[in-house]
Protein backbone atom coordinates (compact mmCIF):
# COMPACT_ATOMS: atom_id res chain seq x y z
CA UNK A 1 0.00 0.00 0.00
CA UNK A 2 1.46 3.32 -1.15
CA UNK A 3 1.37 5.71 1.92
CA UNK A 4 -0.85 8.64 2.05
CA UNK A 5 -0.12 12.32 0.56
CA UNK A 6 -1.22 15.74 1.80
CA UNK A 7 -3.01 15.61 -1.63
CA UNK A 8 -5.21 13.05 -0.50
CA UNK A 9 -7.51 15.48 1.75
CA UNK A 10 -8.14 18.15 -0.81
CA UNK A 11 -6.40 21.08 1.25
CA UNK A 12 -7.69 24.75 -0.27
CA UNK A 13 -5.34 25.80 -2.63
CA UNK A 14 -3.10 28.45 0.32
CA UNK A 15 -3.00 25.41 2.15
CA UNK A 16 -1.25 23.20 0.02
CA UNK A 17 1.53 25.72 -1.23
CA UNK A 18 2.31 26.23 1.85
CA UNK A 19 2.97 22.72 2.43
CA UNK A 20 5.14 22.58 -0.26
CA UNK A 21 6.46 25.82 1.07
CA UNK A 22 7.27 24.62 4.44
CA UNK A 23 8.49 21.23 2.94
CA UNK A 24 5.94 18.87 4.53
CA UNK A 25 5.69 16.08 1.61
CA UNK A 26 4.41 12.95 3.74
CA UNK A 27 1.77 13.18 6.55
CA UNK A 28 2.81 11.98 10.43
CA UNK A 29 1.09 9.24 11.34
CA UNK A 30 -1.16 10.94 13.62
CA UNK A 31 -1.68 13.32 9.99
CA UNK A 32 -2.99 10.21 8.29
CA UNK A 33 -5.62 9.42 11.05
CA UNK A 34 -6.83 12.29 12.60
CA UNK A 35 -6.95 14.64 9.21
CA UNK A 36 -9.56 13.21 7.90
CA UNK A 37 -12.55 12.84 10.88
CA UNK A 38 -11.23 16.40 11.58
CA UNK A 39 -11.88 18.00 7.70
CA UNK A 40 -15.51 16.22 8.09
CA UNK A 41 -15.97 18.57 11.05
CA UNK A 42 -15.70 16.04 13.77
CA UNK A 43 -14.21 16.83 17.13
CA UNK A 44 -10.89 15.29 18.13
CA UNK A 45 -9.60 13.24 21.46
CA UNK A 46 -5.39 12.88 20.46
CA UNK A 47 -3.55 10.82 22.81
CA UNK A 48 -0.20 12.22 21.58
CA UNK A 49 3.14 14.21 21.67
CA UNK A 50 5.24 16.52 20.67
CA UNK A 51 7.41 15.69 18.14
CA UNK A 52 4.61 13.40 16.36
CA UNK A 53 3.26 16.69 14.63
CA UNK A 54 0.06 16.80 16.45
CA UNK A 55 0.44 20.93 16.00
CA UNK A 56 -0.10 20.92 12.05
CA UNK A 57 -2.86 17.89 12.62
CA UNK A 58 -5.08 20.69 14.66
CA UNK A 59 -3.83 23.32 12.51
CA UNK A 60 -4.46 22.80 9.03
CA UNK A 61 -8.14 21.89 9.90
CA UNK A 62 -9.03 24.95 11.32
CA UNK A 63 -6.68 27.08 8.43
CA UNK A 64 -8.70 24.71 6.06
CA UNK A 65 -12.10 25.46 7.93
CA UNK A 66 -11.30 29.50 7.70
CA UNK A 67 -9.93 29.15 3.81
CA UNK A 68 -13.23 26.91 2.61
CA UNK A 69 -15.64 29.83 4.37
CA UNK A 70 -14.49 33.36 4.64
CA UNK A 71 -15.12 34.57 8.06
CA UNK A 72 -17.02 37.68 9.09
CA UNK A 73 -15.00 39.01 12.35
CA UNK A 74 -17.04 40.82 14.75
CA UNK A 75 -15.14 43.80 17.07
CA UNK A 76 -12.84 41.40 19.43
CA UNK A 77 -14.48 38.33 18.62
CA UNK A 78 -11.86 35.40 18.18
CA UNK A 79 -12.81 32.87 15.52
CA UNK A 80 -10.57 29.73 16.67
CA UNK A 81 -9.35 29.38 19.91
CA UNK A 82 -6.26 27.17 20.92
CA UNK A 83 -4.92 27.02 24.87
CA UNK A 84 -1.96 25.87 25.60
CA UNK A 85 -0.36 25.51 28.90
CA UNK A 86 3.03 27.86 28.69
CA UNK A 87 4.01 30.72 26.95
CA UNK A 88 6.54 29.32 24.84
CA UNK A 89 4.03 26.35 24.08
CA UNK A 90 2.40 29.08 22.35
CA UNK A 91 4.62 30.83 20.74
CA UNK A 92 5.35 27.74 19.24
CA UNK A 93 1.89 27.45 17.99
CA UNK A 94 1.70 30.64 16.46
CA UNK A 95 4.24 30.21 14.84
CA UNK A 96 2.82 27.09 13.05
CA UNK A 97 -0.20 28.95 12.60
CA UNK A 98 1.70 31.47 10.68
CA UNK A 99 3.98 29.14 8.43
CA UNK A 100 1.43 26.79 7.25
CA UNK A 101 -1.38 30.48 7.05
CA UNK A 102 1.36 32.26 5.35
CA UNK A 103 -0.67 32.33 2.08
CA UNK A 104 -3.83 33.45 3.60
CA UNK A 105 -4.91 36.31 4.28
CA UNK A 106 -6.00 36.18 8.31
CA UNK A 107 -5.19 37.70 11.55
CA UNK A 108 -3.47 35.96 14.95
CA UNK A 109 -3.04 37.17 18.34
CA UNK A 110 -1.17 35.32 21.24
CA UNK A 111 -2.23 35.95 24.22
CA UNK A 112 -0.25 35.32 27.04
CA UNK A 113 0.97 36.38 30.45
CA UNK A 114 4.41 38.14 31.84
CA UNK A 115 4.35 40.86 28.91
CA UNK A 116 2.15 43.72 28.80
CA UNK A 117 -1.24 43.64 28.03
CA UNK A 118 -2.16 46.83 25.26
CA UNK A 119 -0.26 45.12 22.26
CA UNK A 120 -2.82 42.36 23.06
CA UNK A 121 -5.27 44.49 23.18
CA UNK A 122 -4.94 46.32 19.97
CA UNK A 123 -4.22 42.74 18.34
CA UNK A 124 -8.22 41.66 19.38
CA UNK A 125 -9.69 44.58 18.77
CA UNK A 126 -10.90 44.29 15.06
CA UNK A 127 -10.97 40.71 15.51
CA UNK A 128 -8.74 37.29 14.70
CA UNK A 129 -9.24 34.47 13.07
CA UNK A 130 -6.63 32.60 15.00
CA UNK A 131 -5.89 32.95 18.52
CA UNK A 132 -3.26 31.25 20.45
CA UNK A 133 -3.95 32.14 24.18
CA UNK A 134 -2.60 30.55 28.00
CA UNK A 135 -5.42 30.53 30.18
CA UNK A 136 -4.95 32.93 32.75
CA UNK A 137 -4.41 35.81 30.65
CA UNK A 138 -7.11 35.03 28.35
CA UNK A 139 -9.57 35.32 31.13
CA UNK A 140 -7.43 38.88 31.60
CA UNK A 141 -8.81 40.06 28.46
CA UNK A 142 -12.60 38.78 28.78
CA UNK A 143 -12.87 40.51 31.98
CA UNK A 144 -11.63 43.68 30.49
CA UNK A 145 -13.94 43.00 27.86
CA UNK A 146 -10.95 43.51 25.09
CA UNK A 147 -11.67 40.22 23.61
CA UNK A 148 -15.06 37.93 22.97
CA UNK A 149 -15.16 34.54 23.21
CA UNK A 150 -19.09 33.94 22.10
CA UNK A 151 -17.97 33.84 18.49
CA UNK A 152 -15.64 31.09 19.02
CA UNK A 153 -16.36 28.03 15.90
CA UNK A 154 -13.33 25.92 16.82
CA UNK A 155 -11.96 25.21 20.14
CA UNK A 156 -8.41 23.52 20.49
CA UNK A 157 -6.67 22.86 24.14
CA UNK A 158 -3.34 21.10 23.65
CA UNK A 159 -1.49 19.38 26.28
CA UNK A 160 -4.63 19.01 28.42
CA UNK A 161 -2.70 17.13 31.30
CA UNK A 162 0.06 19.45 31.18
CA UNK A 163 -3.19 22.38 31.65
CA UNK A 164 -4.38 20.26 34.59
CA UNK A 165 -0.92 19.99 36.71
CA UNK A 166 -0.40 23.79 36.21
CA UNK A 167 -3.76 24.49 37.92
CA UNK A 168 -5.65 25.87 35.30
CA UNK A 169 -8.54 23.42 35.16
CA UNK A 170 -10.85 26.07 36.24
CA UNK A 171 -10.05 29.22 34.14
CA UNK A 172 -10.89 26.15 31.07
CA UNK A 173 -13.50 25.55 32.69
CA UNK A 174 -15.32 29.21 32.64
CA UNK A 175 -13.54 29.50 29.32
CA UNK A 176 -15.60 26.78 27.87
CA UNK A 177 -18.57 28.03 29.27
CA UNK A 178 -18.32 31.26 28.01
CA UNK A 179 -18.00 29.56 24.09
CA UNK A 180 -20.89 28.49 22.14
CA UNK A 181 -21.70 24.62 22.74
CA UNK A 182 -21.93 24.61 18.99
CA UNK A 183 -18.77 24.53 17.74
CA UNK A 184 -16.00 21.69 16.71
CA UNK A 185 -13.96 20.61 19.81
CA UNK A 186 -10.05 19.24 19.35
CA UNK A 187 -8.43 18.18 22.92
CA UNK A 188 -4.83 16.84 23.08
CA UNK A 189 -3.05 15.33 25.76
CA UNK A 190 -0.18 12.92 26.42
CA UNK A 191 -1.98 11.07 28.95
CA UNK A 192 -5.31 10.65 29.95
CA UNK A 193 -5.92 10.68 33.79
CA UNK A 194 -9.50 9.64 34.70
CA UNK A 195 -9.86 13.45 35.42
CA UNK A 196 -9.13 14.62 31.90
CA UNK A 197 -10.58 12.11 30.20
CA UNK A 198 -13.51 12.87 32.29
CA UNK A 199 -13.15 16.39 31.20
CA UNK A 200 -12.60 15.82 28.07
CA UNK A 201 -16.48 13.71 27.34
CA UNK A 202 -17.76 16.63 28.85
CA UNK A 203 -16.45 19.20 26.35
CA UNK A 204 -16.45 16.68 23.24
CA UNK A 205 -19.17 15.41 21.12
CA UNK A 206 -18.96 12.14 19.80
CA UNK A 207 -15.01 12.71 19.27
CA UNK A 208 -13.24 10.50 16.97
CA UNK A 209 -10.38 9.31 18.84
CA UNK A 210 -6.63 8.64 17.98
CA UNK A 211 -3.69 6.95 20.46
CA UNK A 212 -0.50 7.66 18.87
CA UNK A 213 1.54 8.18 22.25
CA UNK A 214 5.00 8.32 20.69
CA UNK A 215 6.16 5.87 23.52
CA UNK A 216 7.92 3.58 21.07
CA UNK A 217 8.90 5.60 18.38
CA UNK A 218 10.63 7.97 20.63
CA UNK A 219 12.36 5.14 23.33
CA UNK A 220 13.55 3.72 20.54
CA UNK A 221 15.80 5.80 19.45
CA UNK A 222 16.99 7.02 23.47
CA UNK A 223 19.78 5.42 25.35
CA UNK A 224 19.05 5.96 29.20
CA UNK A 225 21.74 5.60 32.48
CA UNK A 226 20.54 6.31 36.01
CA UNK A 227 23.99 7.29 37.88
CA UNK A 228 24.08 7.26 42.02
CA UNK A 229 25.43 10.19 43.45
CA UNK A 230 25.63 11.72 46.45
CA UNK A 231 24.11 14.66 46.90
CA UNK A 232 27.00 17.13 47.45
CA UNK A 233 28.91 15.70 44.30
CA UNK A 234 25.87 16.00 42.10
CA UNK A 235 27.55 19.23 40.16
CA UNK A 236 30.52 18.35 39.71
CA UNK A 237 29.32 14.84 38.61
CA UNK A 238 27.52 16.93 35.94
CA UNK A 239 30.55 19.34 34.85
CA UNK A 240 32.62 15.55 34.27
CA UNK A 241 29.66 14.31 31.93
CA UNK A 242 29.69 18.41 30.39
CA UNK A 243 32.94 17.74 29.73
CA UNK A 244 32.30 15.10 26.83
CA UNK A 245 32.43 17.26 23.37
CA UNK A 246 29.39 14.52 22.21
CA UNK A 247 27.26 16.43 24.75
CA UNK A 248 26.71 19.35 22.14
CA UNK A 249 23.06 20.51 23.18
CA UNK A 250 21.94 19.29 26.47
CA UNK A 251 18.93 20.17 28.57
CA UNK A 252 19.15 19.72 32.47
CA UNK A 253 16.30 19.40 34.25
CA UNK A 254 15.91 20.42 38.27
CA UNK A 255 12.70 20.16 40.62
CA UNK A 256 12.93 23.68 41.47
CA UNK A 257 13.67 26.86 40.22
CA UNK A 258 16.10 27.96 42.69
CA UNK A 259 17.75 25.17 42.09
CA UNK A 260 18.02 25.55 38.01
CA UNK A 261 19.65 29.34 38.76
CA UNK A 262 21.82 27.36 41.49
CA UNK A 263 22.68 24.67 38.51
CA UNK A 264 23.42 27.69 36.07
CA UNK A 265 25.57 29.62 38.10
CA UNK A 266 27.70 27.14 39.24
CA UNK A 267 28.08 25.98 35.29
CA UNK A 268 28.75 29.57 34.65
CA UNK A 269 31.55 29.72 37.21
CA UNK A 270 33.37 26.32 35.74
CA UNK A 271 33.32 28.13 32.41
CA UNK A 272 30.14 25.94 30.80
CA UNK A 273 27.98 28.11 28.71
CA UNK A 274 24.35 27.45 29.99
CA UNK A 275 21.04 29.69 31.01
CA UNK A 276 18.27 28.93 33.53
CA UNK A 277 14.91 28.63 32.45
CA UNK A 278 11.56 28.64 34.38
CA UNK A 279 8.72 30.75 35.67
CA UNK A 280 10.06 32.94 37.65
CA UNK A 281 11.75 34.69 34.59
CA UNK A 282 10.30 37.60 32.45
CA UNK A 283 8.94 36.53 29.81
CA UNK A 284 11.45 37.88 27.28
CA UNK A 285 14.48 36.64 29.66
CA UNK A 286 12.53 33.39 28.90
CA UNK A 287 11.98 33.80 25.04
CA UNK A 288 15.97 35.10 25.10
CA UNK A 289 16.81 32.00 26.74
CA UNK A 290 15.12 29.23 24.84
CA UNK A 291 15.54 31.46 21.26
CA UNK A 292 19.74 31.63 22.29
CA UNK A 293 19.23 27.83 22.89
CA UNK A 294 17.72 26.93 20.22
CA UNK A 295 19.96 28.97 17.66
CA UNK A 296 23.15 26.18 19.36
CA UNK A 297 24.56 30.00 21.75
CA UNK A 298 23.63 28.43 24.68
CA UNK A 299 24.98 24.64 25.08
CA UNK A 300 23.25 23.73 28.70
CA UNK A 301 19.69 24.71 29.21
CA UNK A 302 18.81 24.23 32.70
CA UNK A 303 14.87 24.47 33.39
CA UNK A 304 12.07 23.11 34.92
CA UNK A 305 10.21 20.76 34.16
CA UNK A 306 6.88 21.99 33.84
CA UNK A 307 8.31 25.61 32.62
CA UNK A 308 10.52 23.65 29.26
CA UNK A 309 7.30 21.03 28.75
CA UNK A 310 6.50 20.45 25.32
CA UNK A 311 8.89 22.49 23.82
CA UNK A 312 10.60 21.35 20.46
CA UNK A 313 13.94 21.63 19.76
CA UNK A 314 15.94 19.99 17.28
CA UNK A 315 18.95 17.89 17.92
CA UNK A 316 19.07 17.86 21.74
CA UNK A 317 21.86 15.18 22.41
CA UNK A 318 21.31 14.86 25.97
CA UNK A 319 18.36 15.27 28.59
CA UNK A 320 19.92 15.14 32.18
CA UNK A 321 17.31 14.51 35.27
CA UNK A 322 19.63 16.44 38.09
CA UNK A 323 17.12 15.51 40.92
CA UNK A 324 14.95 12.29 40.68
CA UNK A 325 11.19 13.67 39.46
CA UNK A 326 8.54 13.19 41.68
CA UNK A 327 6.19 12.38 38.98
CA UNK A 328 6.76 8.48 37.35
CA UNK A 329 5.57 9.81 33.83
CA UNK A 330 8.01 13.26 33.65
CA UNK A 331 10.43 10.23 33.86
CA UNK A 332 9.59 9.11 30.68
CA UNK A 333 11.71 9.97 28.21
CA UNK A 334 9.22 10.79 25.42
CA UNK A 335 7.39 13.28 27.71
CA UNK A 336 10.81 15.31 27.21
CA UNK A 337 11.29 17.74 24.80
CA UNK A 338 11.20 16.50 21.32
CA UNK A 339 14.66 15.61 19.22
CA UNK A 340 13.86 15.02 16.08
CA UNK A 341 17.04 13.80 14.65
CA UNK A 342 19.60 12.54 16.03
CA UNK A 343 19.75 10.44 18.76
CA UNK A 344 19.34 11.39 22.28
CA UNK A 345 20.74 10.27 25.80
CA UNK A 346 19.21 10.40 28.67
CA UNK A 347 20.50 10.74 32.50
CA UNK A 348 19.52 10.72 36.06
CA UNK A 349 21.12 11.78 38.57
CA UNK A 350 20.05 10.35 41.55
CA UNK A 351 20.95 10.98 45.16
P1 LIG B 1 4.93 18.88 16.77
O1 LIG B 1 4.65 17.49 17.26
O2 LIG B 1 3.71 19.57 16.28
O3 LIG B 1 5.68 19.70 17.80
O4 LIG B 1 5.86 18.78 15.46
C1 LIG B 1 7.18 18.33 15.52
C2 LIG B 1 7.97 18.80 14.32
O5 LIG B 1 7.56 18.11 13.14
C3 LIG B 1 7.85 20.28 14.01
O6 LIG B 1 9.14 20.78 13.79
C4 LIG B 1 7.01 20.34 12.74
O7 LIG B 1 7.35 21.45 11.95
C5 LIG B 1 7.37 19.04 12.05
N1 LIG B 1 6.31 18.45 11.19
C6 LIG B 1 4.99 18.37 11.44
N2 LIG B 1 4.35 17.71 10.44
C7 LIG B 1 5.29 17.38 9.54
C8 LIG B 1 5.26 16.68 8.28
N3 LIG B 1 4.14 16.17 7.77
N4 LIG B 1 6.42 16.51 7.61
C9 LIG B 1 7.58 16.99 8.13
N5 LIG B 1 7.69 17.65 9.31
C10 LIG B 1 6.55 17.85 10.02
Amino acid sequence: MTSPTFETFGFAEPLARALTQVGYTTPTPIQVQALPPQLEGRDLLGLAETGSGKTATFVLPLLQAIAANPVELGWKQVHTLILAPTRELAVQIDLEVASLARNMNIRRAVILGGVSKGPQINALKRGVHVCVATPGRLLDHVNMRSCDLSGVHTLVLDEADRMFDMGFIRDIKKIVSLIPMKRRTALFSATMPPEIRKFAYEILQDPFRVDLSTKTMVVDRIDQKVMVVRSAEKQSRLHTILADPACERVIVFTRTKRGADRVAERLGMAGINSAAFHGNKAQNARQRALNDFMAGHTRVLVATDIAARGIDVNNITHVINFDMPLDPETLRPSRRPHCAQGHQRHRDLVV
